[in-house]
């Protein structure tokens, strides 16, 4: 066990990476709360992004030309009690459920690749870690965001583990859409963020590797915590 006092007084920023539905959002939510650090899903952000273009029939040529239209963009998010969930709000208007459409899925990794959105987000990235005690999950948040995180971990699992259990997600929210969709985009957003010239998907050096294609929800979260807790008490 480790005391309250070094908990508090060691606050360390922790930086979750990973190919997409890997259960980082998952893990980053769970170490957030048990230890009473605030998360940010970086990937909502790119979302948010992704929707405020789609709804104002923004290109990406036009956001290249200009990327000032992207001070328009206000992103926050705000715990909610009764979910226990950070939700998104973009230009203060709640959008969680629509940041997770396939409308959005399938387009945001073209956005995320511009880089004029990526200097835009990364900013406000890394002004939520200044005070340390957060926990970022994302693609390059090891490697560039918040390249001095004490604790890094590299998530994957086996892409076909990951559609499956990203499908059985869509399934509970009734989203009507086949398996093999799903592998698809899947495939297609892990393809789109390895290769990418902006800030590409990769493991940090010094990040460590948790592959959870055989493991439970509670096996990663007792494992990463045990990780968390031993950087803490030697912070
Ligand atoms: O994590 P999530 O799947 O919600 O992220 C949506 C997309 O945002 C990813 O597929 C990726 O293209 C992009 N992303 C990114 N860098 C991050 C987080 C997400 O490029 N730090």
């Amino acid at each position: 066990m480790l005391p309250n006092n070094i908990l508090l007084a060691n606050k360390i920023n922790i930086a979750i990476d990973g190919h997409s539905s890997c259960g980082k959002g998952t893990l980053a939510k769970y170490l957030a709360k048990a230890l009473g650090y605030v998360f940010i899903d970086s990937g909502a952000m790119y979302r948010a992004v992704t929707l405020y273009l789609l709804r104002n029939k923004v290109t990406l040529d036009q956001v290249k030309m200009n990327p000032n239209i992207l001070d328009t963009i206000y992103i926050s998010f705000k715990y909610n009690f009764e979910t226990d969930f950070f939700e998104t709000y973009l230009n203060g208007v709640f959008i969680e459920n629509d940041i997770r459409t396939m409308e959005v899925a399938n387009y945001v990794s073209e956005v995320s690749a511009l880089k004029e959105v990526r200097d835009f987000l990364v900013i406000l990235q890394q002004n939520f870690g200044k005070e340390k005690g957060v926990v970022m999950d994302g693609r390059d948040i090891g490697t560039h965001v918040l390249h001095d995180a004490e604790l890094k971990i590299f998530m994957t699992a086996d892409p076909i583990i990951r559609a499956r259990r990203r499908f059985d997600e869509l399934a509970l929210k009734q989203v009507l859409i086949s398996f093999d969709e799903v592998v698809e985009n899947i495939k297609k957003r892990d393809l789109m963020d390895t290769t990418r010239t902006e800030s590409p998907l990769m493991k940090s050096d010094d990040a460590i590797i948790l592959d959870n294609t055989n493991m439970s929800k509670e096996e990663q979260a007792r494992v990463a915590l045990s990780w968390a807790k031993g950087v803490i008490a030697v912070s």
